[in-house]
Order: structure tokens, then C-alpha cells, then sequence
């Protein structure tokens, strides 16, 4: 038996970021995934092969829109096994610099998955290279531990009564493994993972069909910012099918016959076969880890487990952060949960109470919002102004030819405090973090507007955006109103 100050179960981005954080302040770490070095879904999985394959699509789009500026490449020639390569060389590089760090910073890394024996002690099965357990048998290895954290995150949801068993059928972590190029893919969800795998598709040729169950895409995200998205979306897709269900999906031949029910589908497009189906309804939180009914942890009705502002559970040598603690499912947030978490074992009186948690969507434009939405403010009843400097107004949008995009600030009227903001163009999720500062730093609209921004770039419509809330905008003639 071995025992550690600290042990983090999971390495994703809330675990292994924790892990690192504790190894600073001088804790003796043990990190466990079965994966061979941390990484985690964001980086094996989910956040950088994703953005890896939308960088190549937004090249490949970038030049067949050349066009319009007089420069006409050839029809591109995909070679979809050295873009898997690339893909995979990205992965590959980032998860082996976190195993270098992790080795550097004297973290005991063990592959392999943990259960609970009981509040203070871990059985480990060691796994091999492919993350399945190791052929050993045997018994587990215990470690005890002061602490733990865990950091298990989440895994794709399945259609209730619905998936079928084919290869056809994919999860968002099949379709980044570029099976092939399908000449036709019906992708169910019309949330972020489904428009960004969308896209990527789309962009190498395939005729992409999108359904969504409920009325527009990105349900949750500001309407301003979607109904821009939504015109490039269905430009770019053989149809988006809005308020309309997958009833049922049959393997047929080569493809998969799928049976739509939805308001005005003409009776021929209620059924329709594809090459394959990619399933993007959502993601699940890993909970169930074995054992954990041997401690005081809980768990909520959602599946989420219940934690404190310090992200304490109701064991209180148990710590939990990212997906296995709830929304926004997001990275970033993980691993600021996991710097909370590392402060409070180390005894600070810390909480995790951000004002501002960024969401970046990167499909083309990209769609990134954070703080107070308008949405969120009409719920509580309260009142915001909201300053919107659309993109045609913006020099270097014109010179990007991408005029279709919105900056918004929402702000308070008496304070001119900065509430939120919300941007929808090409490098939104940059900006977004101009946003993100400002409404933490508690700035006004008179702080945004003074500082003075480089011209010319997408961010001096941050800016204007704040001149707009004084009705000043450079660059948006207003006519005033007569008294
Ligand atoms: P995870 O990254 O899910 O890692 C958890 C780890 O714990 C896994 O390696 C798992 O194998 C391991 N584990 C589970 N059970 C055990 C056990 N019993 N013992 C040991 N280990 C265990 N987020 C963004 O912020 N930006 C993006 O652009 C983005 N893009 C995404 C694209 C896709 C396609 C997907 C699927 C997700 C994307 N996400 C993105 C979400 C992001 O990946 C997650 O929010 C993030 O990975 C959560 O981090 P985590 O540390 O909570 O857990």
C-alpha cells in the first residue's frame, strides 16, 4: 500500500491542471488516468483534434471563397490519412509534453482507473496503452490518500431507445477519428460539438444534414448572435432541420435509413438514408465512479456530483471539478475549478464564484459570449443596455471580406458597468477574452471606450461597441431623436 497528500482521479483538463498546481505549492501528487499520458477528453478527444480538423476546414473554405477576389485555387485533393495524421501528431505532441511537465514536476503518474475502498483509500488497476485495464488479474493496488480530487469528467450522450449498433452510427469521438470522407452525414444536435464536426465535413465535401430538436440552433446562446451563425450554417448544410426528432435509424446497405418527425416535413423527407450519422445530443457526467457509495459523496438528479463553493463534496477529504460537477461542460472552467480546489486543500478560504466563464462555438463565423446574456438578463428582470457595433462598421472586416459579424455589450445603465458580451465573426474566440476581463475587472463602458484599441482589428469593435452605449460611435452615424 502507497499513500499520497493528494491524489486526482482523471487527468483531463480540470485533473491534470490541478495536479501540476499542487505539485507548485509543494504537495506530494499522484495523477490517475488510463489514458498513457494526461490529456483527458479536451485533448484526446474533444477540444484540440477538434480544432486541429477546423483549422483545415477553415483553410479549405478561405480558399474556395478566394474566389470572389479574383484567385481561383483548383478543387482541393484531400488525402484524409495525412489529416488524420496531423490531426494525431497535434495530440501527440500536447499529451506528451503534459506527461514531460508532469514527470518534471515530480507527479507520480499512474495509467490506469481508480474505484473507492473508502473515504481515504483508492484501488488502482493499472491499464495498458489503449487505456483497456491490464491483462494481470490479480488484485487492485491500494494508495491512501489526505485528499482527493476527482476530475472524471464526461462521455457522450446516447439517444434514449434510439442508437443502433453500426459503425455508421458515430459519437462525437468516432468522427474525429475521420473514418473517411462520407458523401452524405446527418448530424443530430444542433449544439456546439455538432456544428463544429459539421463543419469540418462539410469543408472536405461531405453534404452535411443538421437536426435539431428544438427551434434554432445553439438552443441557450444569444439569438443575435445565432441568427448571423445560422445563415452560414445553412448555406453550408444540404438542409438544417428545425423542431424535428429522430424517431427511429436502421442500417440499410451502405448507409443508415433514418425516420424524421417534425412540423411541415413533406412525407418524402420523413425518411432519409445517409453514409453515416454523427450523434451530438450532448455529454454525461462520468459520476458513477466505482466505489463512491463507500464515501459520503452525492450525487444530484442530473447526474452531476454535488460540491460546495470551494468545490468540497460532502466527504470532506473529497474534492470534485470540470463535466462531473456540471455546465458549462467546458475546459477552461475545469481547470479554474482545479486551481479552487488545490487552494482549499492547501487551506485558503477560496470559492469558485466566476462573473464571467467564457463559451467560444468555433464554427465559421466563430460565436463566443460571456457574463450576462440579454436572455439571462430578461429572465431576472433586469434591466440592461444593450450596445450592438455591427461588423459592416468595422475597417478590418471589410478588409477580411467578413462583414457579417456583431459585437454586443450588455451593460447596466446607472453603473455603465460592463454585464457581458457577446461576438459573432471570424476570431470571436479570441476577442472573447477582452470581454471576459472586462466584465471581471468590473470595467465601464467609459474604461472600454478610453482604452485605446490597435487599428485596424476586429478589436476595436469592442470598443465601438462602448461608444455605441454613449451613442458616439465613430463609425455608426445615429441621428439623434428630436426632442
Ligand atoms: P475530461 O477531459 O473528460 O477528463 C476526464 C478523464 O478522467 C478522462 O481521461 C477519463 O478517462 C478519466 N477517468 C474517468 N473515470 C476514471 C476513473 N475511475 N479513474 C481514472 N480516470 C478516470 N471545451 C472547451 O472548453 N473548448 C472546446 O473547444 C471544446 N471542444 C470540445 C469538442 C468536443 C468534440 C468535445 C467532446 C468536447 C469539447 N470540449 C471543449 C469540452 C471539454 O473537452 C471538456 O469540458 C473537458 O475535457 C472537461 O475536462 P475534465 O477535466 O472535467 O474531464
Amino acid at each position: 500500500m502507497s499513500n499520497s497528500q493528494l491524489v486526482v482521479i482523471g487527468a483531463g483538463p480540470g485533473g491534470y491542471a490541478a495536479a501540476f498546481y499542487a505539485a507548485d505549492l509543494g504537495m506530494q501528487v499522484t495523477l490517475v488516468d488510463p489514458s498513457v499520458n494526461p490529456g483527458g477528453v479536451c485533448l484526446y478527444r474533444g477540444c484540440i483534434p477538434s480544432k486541429a480538423l477546423l483549422h483545415v476546414a477553415d483553410v479549405l473554405n478561405e480558399a474556395r471563397h478566394a474566389d470572389a477576389w479574383g484567385i481561383t485555387f483548383g478543387a482541393p485533393t484531400i488525402d484524409v490519412d495525412r489529416l488524420r495524421a496531423f490531426k494525431t501528431k497535434v495530440v501527440n505532441q500536447l499529451t506528451g509534453g503534459l506527461g514531460q511537465l508532469s514527470k518534471q514536476r515530480k507527479v507520480t503518474y499512474i495509467q490506469g482507473t481508480a474505484a473507492f475502498r473508502d473515504a481515504r483509500t483508492l484501488e488502482i488497476t493499472r491499464s495498458t496503452d489503449g487505456g483497456a485495464p491490464a491483462p494481470a488479474g490479480g488484485t487492485p493496488e491500494l494508495l491512501t490518500f489526505d485528499h482527493a480530487i476527482i476530475a472524471t469528467g464526461s462521455r457522450p450522450s446516447t439517444v434514449p431507445g434510439l442508437s443502433i449498433d453500426s459503425p455508421r452510427v458515430m459519437d462525437s469521438t468516432a468522427a474525429l477519428e475521420l473514418p473517411d470522407i462520407p458523401k452524405t452525414l446527418l448530424v443530430v444536435g444542433g449544439g456546439y460539438i455538432g456544428l463544429e464536426l459539421g463543419t469540418v465535413y462539410a469543408a472536405l465535401g461531405t453534404k452535411v444534414t443538421v437536426v435539431e430538436m428544438t427551434g434554432g440552433l445553439l438552443p441557450g446562446a444569444d439569438r443575435d448572435l445565432v441568427n448571423i451563425l445560422a445563415k452560414r450554417i445553412d448555406a453550408m448544410c444540404e438542409a438544417v432541420l428545425l423542431n424535428t426528432k429522430v424517431t427511429g435509424m436502421q442500417e440499410a446497405g451502405d448507409g443508415v435509413t433514418v425516420t424524421f418527425e417534425g412540423e411541415g416535413l413533406a412525407p418524402e423527407a420523413k425518411t432519409r438514408t445517409f453514409d453515416r450519422v454523427l450523434i451530438a445530443i450532448g455529454r454525461r457526467p462520468n459520476s458513477a465512479v466505482p466505489g463512491l457509495d463507500r464515501t459520503r459523496v452525492t450525487v444530484n438528479a442530473r447526474g452531476f456530483i454535488d460540491v460546495d463553493p470551494a468545490r468540497r463534496t460532502a466527504e470532506p477529504t473529497i474534492y470534485a471539478i470540470g463535466d462531473v460537477v456540471g455546465e458549462p461542460m467546458l475546459a477552461h472552467k475545469a481547470s479554474h475549478e482545479g486551481r479552487v480546489a488545490v487552494e482549499a486543500i492547501a487551506g485558503e478560504r477560496v470559492a469558485f464564484e466566476p462573473l464571467a466563464i467564457p463559451a467560444v462555438v468555433f464554427t465559421d463565423p466563430e460565436l463566443a459570449w460571456c457574463g450576462l446574456t440579454e436572455n439571462d438578463a430578461q429572465k431576472a428582470n433586469r434591466e440592461v443596455v444593450v450596445a450592438r457595433f455591427p461588423w459592416g462598421a468595422s475597417g478590418r472586416a471589410q478588409t477580411l471580406d467578413r462583414v457579417d459579424g456583431l459585437t454586443k455589450l450588455i451593460l447596466e445603465p446607472k453603473t455603465e458597468r460592463v454585464l457581458g458580451v457577446g461576438i459573432v465573426g471570424p476570431g470571436a474566440g479570441e476577442l472573447i477574452a477582452e470581454g471576459v476581463l472586462a466584465v471581471e475587472m468590473g470595467a465601464t463602458a467609459t474604461d472600454v471606450r478610453m482604452t485605446i484599441h490597435p487599428h485596424p482589428t476586429l478589436s476595436e469593435t469592442v470598443m465601438e461597441s462602448a461608444e455605441v452605449f454613449f451613442g458616439h460611435a465613430t463609425h455608426v452615424y445615429r441621428p439623434k431623436k428630436k426632442s
